[in-house]
């Protein structure tokens, strides 16, 4: 099973390649040293993660190019813009028309239009966000794994199901050998290009450590490993990159310092930020986002969020809502709905048109049975699947009821092929900022 389409180089300046599929271009980060013109490569999140071989190559391109037209003839179709504007007032029209041709709406539209609430107004939204996604990322839509480490974290979050506060859940520290083994699997076994690793802030490993295991799995595997173990500092950034860690994922979680604070006892939005502008200027791909419906936040605070995202420079855009957990100070406040997450994700395609992964976060999943449909029909073209072992996976426990608390791998890649081939999508993931 194979998650990414070869490509064949097509042309080299410096550290940038120029990658062909089937008649297409991207661009994307290379470190392979001897690539030359003419090559097979894989590429996850614009990064080149291996070479392969010629026969290899064409051996899995004959397959693909198959289905590889069909598909796209699927998503153009879906991503058509046909819906009935009678029923649009006129200030939606005219915003959506301003964004259709690829000028990001001010503040004050942005805002409005995640408050929508009309069905057919917020179909619209959903349809110009789907159609802006096509046009310039095309059916490529990435599909991460993430592996949960360890649940242990020394904060006190007052949203998280695993700060250090809830005495209720049972602790796990995946060792060393565990990590590579579910590793191997995940890259052998199910063809993973792309893997994260995230645990709560841990200090029961050391950056040490952490830089052992990546650099491990860069010397074993081709694949783009991306971290998420908190606020490591920045000199463990650099240790991380060092070993082989090409993408971060944090999120700021909020744009609003008060409400940062207030949410993060001990913590402030400054060192978070420093954290991710020290990352981007190190190189790492940047994944980063926010929490949707926090009490006390606004619909200006989302705004300031997505615009947040774009002005660090993310790669993914990955924003989801809040979900209670009841052994938490926030186990009594409600989630926000459904169309709430899908206008975000929609306005989020607005705010960054041209080149951000946006992702259906699993606690979408967790809200919505029909997140995944659903939001790649409104502008998202990201999803993770989970690689943890079933033994740990409960424990990892966010929030309640956790999607894919319980699903074999294979479970979730079948259904995940199965939805993108119904759409129209493919699992290529080349799309890399210009420059
Ligand atoms: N230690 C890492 C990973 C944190 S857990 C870090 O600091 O980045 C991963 C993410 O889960 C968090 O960034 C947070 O946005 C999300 N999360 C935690 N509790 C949640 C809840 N109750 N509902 C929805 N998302 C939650």
């Amino acid at each position: 099973m194979c998650y990414a389409i070869p490509g064949k180089i097509k042309s080299i300046e410096g550290r940038t390649v120029t990658v062909d599929y089937f008649g297409e271009e991207r661009r994307a980060l290379n470190e392979i040293q001897n690539l030359t013109v003419g090559d097979y490569i894989y590429a996850q999140g614009g990064y080149v993660v291996q070479r392969i071989a010629p026969d290899d190559a064409r051996e899995i391109l004959d397959v693909w190019k198959e289905t590889f037209f069909d598909l796209q003839d699927v998503d153009v179709r879906l991503s058509r813009i046909d819906l009935d504007r009678s029923n649009l007032s006129s200030k939606t029209g005219l915003i959506l028309d301003l964004a259709l041709e690829g000028r990001t709406p001010k503040k004050e539209a942005l805002e409005y239009l995640l408050g929508l609430e009309n069905e057919a107004e917020r179909n619209y939204l959903y349809k110009s966000a789907n159609f802006l996604r096509q046009k310039h990322l095309k059916n490529s839509c990435c599909v991460h794994g993430i592996l949960e480490i360890s649940n242990f974290c020394r904060h006190g979050c007052h949203y998280c199901g695993i700060s250090a506060h809830n005495k209720g859940v049972e602790r796990y520290r995946m060792s060393r050998e565990e990590i590579i083994e579910a590793v191997t699997e995940a890259v052998e076994t199910y063809g993973f290009k792309a893997l994260v690793l995230q645990s709560g802030e841990d200090p029961g490993y050391s950056v040490q450590e952490l830089c052992d295991i990546v650099r491990e799995i860069r010397t074993r595997f081709g694949v783009l490993i991306c971290v998420s173990f908190g606020e490591v500092g920045l000199a463990g950034l650099k240790e991380l990159y060092d070993a082989g860690a090409r993408g971060l994922l944090m999120r700021f979680e909020t744009s609003n310092a008060e409400l940062y604070a207030s949410m993060h006892p001990g913590q402030t939005l400054a060192t978070r930020l420093e954290h991710l502008r020290e990352a981007a200027r190190l190189g790492y791909l940047i994944f980063t986002g926010g929490l949707i419906g926090l009490p006390g936040q606004t619909r200006k605070d989302l705004v300031e969020d997505l615009l947040l995202a774009r002005e660090l420079g993310a790669e993914m855009f990955s924003y989801g809502p809040f979900l209670p957990h009841p052994d938490t100070p926030l186990g009594a406040h409600p989630a926000v709905s459904e169309a709430e997450v899908l206008n975000l994700l929609a306005v989020a395609r607005l705010v960054d048109p041209t080149n951000a992964k946006i992702l259906i976060t699993t606690a979408f999943e967790t809200l919505s049975s029909n997140a995944r449909r659903l939001g790649l029909l409104a502008g998202a073209n990201s999803v993770m699947l989970n690689v943890t072992p079933v033994r740990y996976r409960q424990n990892y426990a966010l929030y309640p009821n956790r999607h894919y608390r319980s699903e074999d791998i294979q479970n979730q890649i079948e259904e995940t092929i199965e939805l993108l081939g119904s759409l129209g999508r493919a699992p290529t993931d080349l799309s890399v900022k210009a420059g």
